[in-house]
């Protein structure tokens, strides 16, 4: 941690740093994983801003209170989650009037908002919420727009804490409303950002490694690699500051990589799909059997899915793809489920019933049983309906039976995307 300032009278005068403190018993005992630092860490990184420390403390107000006061004059900004709802073990206000002598006081900013959440919900606020208004003396409330217990902010010795509740949807919300543009002011001179991430599907991550490192497109860049499965997530950073070198290794991710490259920053392959959809105002259908609902599950991930998507059918049993999809059983005998025939048949099936203007349709053998020597497990056929006609690519996806349905749904997704991309008659694919 960078030490505080000691300014002449022997005052600490706060740092550089930004902390971050999840509080709660159950993320030291294992039974929640803590993802409110990971997303505080993220979006400060987002903002320009590194966190320095994370702390993850109990639900004992002793214990906090000595983080905070040790904190205060050392760091430019804390930003704590949890303990700020109505119960016993919720003891974050009160580690705050403990750790800088503040009396607890009903504020009634707060205690106006709590009531008002529950009004809108056509609810009497319950006995006990009145104790999420009791707010350290001088205590800057911040308004909960997702949920009831108001957040606040203390400013102490030059160290700006924010307190957040612990729902991790309440937390994300008050962040981006209330904090970070007040980070911002506080620590104006964060770095500029020269960071981008991008999101490759179906290329080894040693294959990439190797390919960027030998291409000098991508020498003056960090360059990291996570697996996020199925996705690479190749990350690039410019040490120099210096934007136009990320421009440049763009430009050449894309000249390597094209369809592979399925989504660059925080977009996502499934919102590109969506946004083309929407964009081209068409429709969808998918007809799935190994990914069991997955695709259809992705898609209806995005709020005002139902502009474009229309119907999933989840046709596992052979008789399933007859009465749905009107597979015939001369294709299911002679070629059985897991062929390029049948495929056909469930994609053309599903784009009638449907009447939409694509459909998609995956049948495979997920595993980790069922494999045979002409079609061993991971081979999945994926099939693609349009006006124009049908089209059936054969894949062997590698890996355990989740790995190869989250392939063929990501696949099946990018190969709709491409198509639509091409259609529009946009040149990066
Ligand atoms: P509540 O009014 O719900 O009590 P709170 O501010 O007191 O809100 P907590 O009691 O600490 O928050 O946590 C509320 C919920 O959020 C719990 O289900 C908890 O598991 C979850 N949660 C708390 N902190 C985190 C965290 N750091 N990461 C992920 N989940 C968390
Ligand atoms: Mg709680």
């Amino acid at each position: 941690m960078v030490a505080g300032l000691i300014d002449s009278g022997g005052v600490k005068r706060g740092g550089a740093d930004v902390v971050v403190i999840a509080i709660g018993d159950e993320l030291l005992n294992g039974a929640v994983v803590d993802s409110n630092s990971a997303v505080i860490g993220a979006a400060l990184r987002s903002a320009g801003y590194r966190v320095a420390q994370a702390f993850t403390l109990p639900d004992n107000s002793v214990h906090i209170a000595a983080v905070l006061r040790h904190l205060a004059g050392d760091s430019a900004v804390v930003i704590v989650s949890g303990g700020l709802g109505p119960t016993r073990d919720d003891v974050t206000a009160r580690a705050v009037a403990a750790a800088f002598h503040l009396p607890l006081t009903l504020n009634e900013t707060a205690l106006a908002q709590i009531e008002d959440f529950f009004r809108r919900r056509g609810r009497d606020m319950p006995p006990g919420n009145e104790k999420q208004a009791l707010i350290p003396h001088k205590g800057k409330v911040m308004d909960n727009p997702v949920g009831s217990a108001p957040g606040f902010i203390v400013d102490r010795h030059h160290t700006l804490f924010f307190f957040l509740p612990g729902v991790p949807e309440e937390m994300a919300a008050m962040l981006q409303r209330h904090v970070l543009p007040l980070v911002r002011q506080r620590l104006p001179a964060a770095d500029v950002l020269c960071e981008r991430s991008y999101q490759l599907l179906g290329i080894a991550e040693a294959q990439l490694e190797r390919t960027l490192a030998a291409d000098e497109a991508f020498a003056d860049l960090e360059v990291s690699f996570r697996l996020q499965v199925p996705l690479v997530i190749v990350k690039l950073h410019a040490v120099s500051g210096d934007s136009s070198h990320l421009d440049r290794a763009e430009r050449r991710l894309y000249q390597l990589f094209g369809a592979a490259v399925v989504a660059r920053g925080d977009t996502s392959l499934v919102h590109s799909v969506a946004q083309l959809l929407r964009g081209a105002d068409h429709t969808l259908a998918v007809a799935e059997s190994c990914t069991g609902g997955l695709i259809a599950k992705l898609l209806t991930d995005v709020p005002g899915s139902s502009t474009f998507f229309c119907a999933g059918a989840v046709s596992y049993a052979n008789e399933a793809k007859q009465y749905m999809l009107g597979v015939r059983a001369e294709v299911l005998e002679q070629h059985g489920a897991v062929s390029a025939e049948c495929a056909h048949a469930m994609a053309l099936g599903m784009r009638r019933n449907a009447g939409s203007d694509f459909a998609l349709a995956v049948t495979g053998i997920a595993g980790p049983d069922g494999g045979s020597d002409a079609k061993p497990c991971g081979t999945v056929f994926i099939a693609l309906a349009q006006a124009s006609g049908v089209e059936v690519r054969r894949h062997h996806f590698s890996g355990s039976r989740e790995r190869v349905r989250l392939s063929s749904a990501y696949t099946a997704l990018n190969w709709l995307r491409v198509t639509l991309l091409q259609r529009a008659g946009q040149a990066e694919c």
